[in-house]
């Protein structure tokens, strides 16, 4: 009997141990880098390809604090919020990490932190190191292209802008009913390709980086005054039940109060969209604080997004096209340019929809103390 028992415990071990070189063979072989930390933030594994990531061997770092190989604080408070039990619902999804490869090369990691959970609760946190250098590669190529043809279309449209207004006034000779309905097309048709084209060269700039924020700390009710003045007449012409939640007691933002602002007339402006104009139609935006950040809200009551949509409205040139949604002259990229604004602004933005109830619009902003 005890033989028996012996040889089931060491038969055991043995299986244990083949799982176990199985499963450290596999993180080894895995081509993207993978860190392992415990609930002190200790690092427990570093497979081959994050140890080539940061150029490290992996009894050095064994035991080190992950502050001590990535010094990133973004990356540390997505790990500290993975250990809580109740992460906070806006807690980023992943970062872009620059690696400087000798002097003139730069990498890119795009960082996933995941909490691991046992019976005992969260013991540790993994994170996985994807090399993105060649995405954003083609990305700054791409963003290039975009820029330097919208750059160009510039001209021939300001000119032929000039042509039809100096054809409405009629300083060429007079025209007649039809000729002028003609014109009057043309000349929206001009001015939605400008708007295009604004927001294409406004969207490569802020995604290649070349756009200069100037942060400062503001109130929120500052920014809500430029929002409203901008908005007021569209508001007031559409009857629309508009509200700014009271934000007295909340601290101020760091933002560069140009660029959030035009974040907010967006969301605002497609609230306005899709709410009722006879009187129903409701858009409020309500603000709360959450740890170091600002939750900023627009909430509308209009005809809300369907689920397989939600993520993808954030994506460039996509617009929902269906029966229920009013033919409109927006050009897709607004929600594109809000949300590399509010990423270079450290934030986070999403959106909670259900149809035909409305849409919750959420963003994140940097509190100062
Ligand atoms: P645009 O407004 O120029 O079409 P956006 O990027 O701002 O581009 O919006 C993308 C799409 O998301 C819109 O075309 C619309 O289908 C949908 N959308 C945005 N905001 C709302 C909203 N508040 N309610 C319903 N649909 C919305």
């Amino acid at each position: 009997m005890t033989r028996k028992l012996k040889f089931n415990s060491i038969r055991n071990i043995e299986i244990l141990t083949q799982e176990k070189n199985k499963a450290e063979a596999i993180i080894e072989s895995i081509s993207d880098g993978i860190l392992v930390i415990d609930k002190f933030f200790k690092i427990e594994l570093i497979n081959r390809a994050a140890q080539n990531i940061f150029d490290v061997k992996e009894k050095y770092v064994f035991q080190q604090h992950i502050l001590e190989l990535i010094y990133n604080k973004e990356i540390f408070e997505m790990a500290k919020n993975s250990m809580k039990d109740n992460e906070i619902g806006f807690s980023k999804k992943f970062v872009d990490l620059n690696i400087q490869r000798g002097e003139n090369k730069l990498e890119y990691c795009r960082v996933y932190v995941h909490s691991m959970k046992t019976i005992k609760g969260i013991v540790g946190v993994v994170i996985l190191l994807q090399n993105i250098t060649k995405l954003k590669e083609i990305e700054m190529v791409k963003s290039e292209f975009v820029s330097t043809v919208s750059h160009e279309f510039r001209t021939p449209l300001t000119s032929m802008n000039m042509s039809i207004e100096l054809l409405l006034k009629e300083s060429l000779g007079s025209l007649n009913l039809e000729q002028k309905e003609l014109l009057l097309i043309l000349k929206e048709e001009e001015k939605r390709l400008r708007n295009l084209v604004e927001d294409l060269l406004d969207l490569s700039k802020i995604e290649s980086g070349r756009i200069e924020l100037k942060f400062m700390p503001h109130r929120l009710n500052e920014l809500y005054e430029i929002v409203y003045n901008s908005l007021k007449i569209q508001l007031e012409n559409n009857k629309i039940n508009f509200k700014f939640q009271d934000v007295k007691n909340l601290p101020k933002v760091r933002i560069d109060i140009n660029k959030i602002s035009w974040v907010m007339i967006n969301l605002i402006s497609n609230a306005i969209r899709y709410v009722d104009h006879n009187g129903k139609g409701r858009i409020e935006v309500l603000a709360k604080k959450i740890n170091e950040k600002i939750l900023i809200e627009v909430r509308d009551n209009g005809i809300g997004i369907e689920k397989q949509y939600q993520e993808r409205i954030f994506d460039k040139f996509m617009r929902i096209e269906s029966e229920n949604t009013p033919a409109t002259t927006g050009t897709g990229l607004g929600l594109s340019i809000s949300r590399e604004i509010i990423k270079s602004h450290s934030g986070e933005i999403w959106v909670k929809s259900v149809i035909n109830e409305g849409s919750q619009f959420f963003f994140t902003l940097d509190s100062v103390y």
